[in-house]
């Protein structure tokens, strides 16, 4: 596209302050209907840079350069994302599946590239990016030299992109399973079919800080492949990983064999009524992970999600033996870091235990949140010991 696309004062605003994202309604005029990269100008002509174009989308812009001299070519392509790999270089040998690509935390916006171990799983999440495809697989080919590359676009947002949502193989072949290693654990992926890209590459060293406390006995609430588990069972002497899925119990079983631990049961079952019976029995647990999918999707779903938070919260602390650890988390980005505070504040007073907080963590570092750019993190987790 040759002509610059016109923004308003409020639009160059937002790229001013640092935030890559510039919405329809502060386009000036219509930029017609194809997608691609643009070169972006205020409305007195002021050059401000170039940009992803997303005609359908409400996030019409998203910056890629600032400098309005770049070429937006394979080159700068292949720039950007070697620095993002290069951020990670360290994290390899203590976790061969991680975060290479975290969108706009890694001024690539809209692109997702996970590792597991010789392969890649990536999301292209903007209609935009979806027209630089070719740059973006062959200079992750020249950088990573994976054996192969797999393209997870069934996630739900692209629907707003008006982009096709399906998962498509793009490079060499890639496995329906992986085995990858985490800070001395073994756990298989499921880069094909599994949530997200394959797995919660994002409670990584929140998972790790939980081993670092594990003893006695130990529970894994929303266990999933048993990935807070696995790390569990290292340290404490049972672990229980409860799911409502059979099939990611399954894959739990399967990890721990893996590993070689004996001492890790599954329980397939909603959580609330789990917690809520186990309270009954009057069971304890020395050490407890709970990590809920995002109960708030949206905005207007928050109250009803602060609701389920407290609940299985309070539940999880009256299940904490004297001395115990509770570690618990939130993945919805809608409930920021002073309302999930307060949740747990809320939870404890209803429990009726005094908890100390720990520790308060975020996502691992190769998840970056770029501090205004609140889009970037979505993770919150508390380490709280019961005092009694
Ligand atoms: N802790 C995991 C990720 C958990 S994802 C990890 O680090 O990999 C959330 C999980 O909660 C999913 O596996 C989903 O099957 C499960 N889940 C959702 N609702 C549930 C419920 N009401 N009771 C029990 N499990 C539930």
């Amino acid at each position: 596209m040759s002509d610059a696309v016109l923004v308003s004062a409020r639009g160059a605003g937002r790229w001013l302050r640092g935030h890559p994202w510039i919405f329809a309604t502060d386009l000036l005029g219509s930029p017609g209907d194809r997608a691609g990269v643009v070169a972006v100008r205020e409305r007195n002509g002021r050059p401000l840079g170039w940009a992803l174009y997303s005609p359908a989308s409400q996030i019409a812009l998203r910056l890629l350069d600032r400098d309005a001299g770049a070429t937006i070519d394979a080159g700068w392509w292949r720039a950007r994302i070697a620095a993002a790999i290069e951020r990670r270089a360290a994290l390899a040998t203590r976790a061969t599946a991680h975060r290479l690509v975290h969108g706009e935390g890694d001024a690539l916006p809209s692109l997702v590239v996970d590792r597991y171990d010789r392969w890649l799983v990536v999301q292209f999440m903007s209609a935009g990016l979806e027209t630089c495809r070719g740059a973006v697989v062959d200079a992750l080919r020249d950088l990573a030299e994976p054996a192969g590359i797999l393209a997870r676009n069934d996630a739900a947002l692209r629907a707003k992109e008006q982009l096709p949502l399906g998962v498509e193989l793009l490079d060499g072949s890639v496995p329906r399973e992986i085995e990858v290693t985490e800070h001395g654990v073994r756990y298989l992926a499921a880069p094909w079919d599994g949530q997200k890209t394959g797995a919660f590459l994002d409670q990584r060293e929140n998972r790790v800080a939980v081993g670092a406390v594990a003893r006695g006995r130990a529970l894994d609430c929303f266990a999933y492949h048993g990935s807070f588990a696995l790390h569990l069972a290292g340290g404490a002497r049972e672990v229980t990983a409860l799911d409502s899925s059979g099939p990611a119990l399954e894959r739990a079983r399967a990890n721990a064999a893996l590993n070689g631990f004996t001492n890790l049961t599954t329980v397939e079952a909603d959580a609330f009524e789990w917690l809520r019976e186990a309270e009954r029995r009057r069971e304890r647990f020395d050490t407890i992970a709970l990590d809920p999918p995002a109960f708030a999707k949206n905005k207007p779903s928050l109250p009803a999600a602060v609701r389920g938070y407290t609940e299985v919260n309070l539940r999880a602390m009256r299940l904490l033996a004297p001395g115990g650890m509770l570690f618990t988390a939130s993945c919805s980005f809608h409930l920021g870091r002073p309302m999930f505070l307060d949740m747990l504040q809320q939870a404890a007073q209803d429990s009726g235990r005094r908890l100390a907080l720990r520790a308060f963590t975020g996502q691992p570092s190769d998840h970056p949140e770029v501090l205004g750019i609140p889009e970037t993190g979505y993770i919150k987790g508390a380490m709280l010991e019961a005092l009694e």
